[in-house]
């Protein structure tokens, strides 16, 4: 018969990090046998012992969901000699197949969605879905309501692609303007690319939601949480 301790067992069913778990175990949240367990070292036998999370039978949780706000300075990849990558700050998990769903540029912040569920970002990138992504940006130059019809009508590239409607709202103009751009597409260098065409530069730019998803604001540069059931259902 197979024996794990509690806390190995509610970890392989990917219910949560190890230490996640041992802070539900803590807080009674998990029952043996109609029983709240107290101590994530407890054994238990996994064909014999009736476990339960939250009064619910467990349930194999196949994938983890991660929202990471992206600092500067780390590559939106899963390997790089070179650079830091987004993975390596995702330090609690023990699954070897996360990635970023998507790319933001080196030097872009904010929102990145982190997973091992292929089929779920598949569905995010498709370009046929036009999932929607929304940016802050900080442009050199002063944006103005001539930019927003441009980008209003889409923007030709200087490939010649020409992006389909995008939302420019201006927040405030100077000599470096503030503004919140919504794409439909994700095309390489996408928003910096457009404030090209128009003659201006993007200095600073921070995603802060793509579909559905919004970045969580208690999260500082370089942190995560796992999403929230809600959030995931959202993507779906
Ligand atoms: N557009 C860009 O230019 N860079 C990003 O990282 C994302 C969108």
């Amino acid at each position: 018969k197979e024996i794990f301790r509690l806390d190995k067992y509610l970890c392989d069913m990917n219910i949560g990090t190890r230490s996640e778990v041992k802070g539900y175990i803590k807080k009674g949240r998990v029952t043996v046998n109609g029983v709240i367990a107290k101590s994530p070292d407890l054994k238990i036998r996994v064909n014999d012992d009736k476990i339960k999370f939250d009064n619910q039978n467990l349930k194999f949780q196949k994938y983890e969901y991660y929202m990471l706000n992206k600092p500067a300075g780390v590559v939106s990849a899963t390997i790089d000699n070179v650079s830091k990558t987004v993975i390596e700050l995702i330090t609690t998990s023990n699954k070897k197949d996360l990635f970023p769903v998507g790319r933001l540029d080196k030097d872009t912040e904010g929102l990145l969605l982190i997973t091992n569920d292929g089929e779920l970002a598949h569905q995010l990138l498709s370009p046929k879905k036009h999932v929607s992504k929304t940016y802050f940006a900080k442009v050199k130059g002063h944006v103005n309501n001539i930019d927003v019809e441009m980008f209003q009508k889409g923007i030709q590239l200087e490939d010649d692609f020409t992006t389909l409607p995008a939302d420019l709202k201006i927040l405030k103009t100077g000599e470096v303007s503030e503004v919140e751009v919504t794409i439909y597409e994700g095309k390489f260098h996408q928003i910096k690319r457009m404030f090209q065409k128009v003659d201006k530069e993007v200095v600073y730019l921070k995603r802060l939601s793509m579909g559905p998803l919004i970045i969580d604001p208690e999260l500082k540069n370089g942190e995560y949480r796992s999403l929230l059931e809600e959030e995931i259902l959202l993507l779906k």
